[in-house]
């Protein structure tokens, strides 16, 4: 059993609030469907997002500028708020996502 349909293959797509992976059969595009999680309203895609990497890469990372030495550094989002230690110059910032 190789052949898959591709209509009966499900729609795989992302929370757009929390990022959670969510899957929903072909019949469900275009409804209103609400995140597991985060409870935010979304709508079914009619196609599987491509680049969930690269999505998930800009929610997971954010570049932060240095204000004394002026270095960009990666940042997990995870840090965001919260003081992190340059690498370059070792002073503390804030990141703050846009
Ligand atoms: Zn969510
Ligand atoms: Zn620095």
């Amino acid at each position: 059993m190789s052949n898959t349909d591709p209509a009966k293959e499900k729609i795989r797509f992302r929370c757009t609030g929390c990022g959670v992976k969510l899957a929903a059969p072909h019949k469900h595009v275009g409804a209103s469907i609400r995140c597991p999680k985060c409870k935010l309203s979304l709508t079914v895609p009619e196609a599987s997002e491509t680049g969930v990497v690269i999505e998930k890469m800009r929610a997971d990372w954010s570049l932060a500028r240095c204000p004394s030495c002026e270095e960009v550094t990666k940042v997990r989002a995870a840090n965001r708020g919260i003081p992190v230690a340059c690498p370059s110059c070792e002073s503390e910032m804030i990141v703050s996502l846009e």
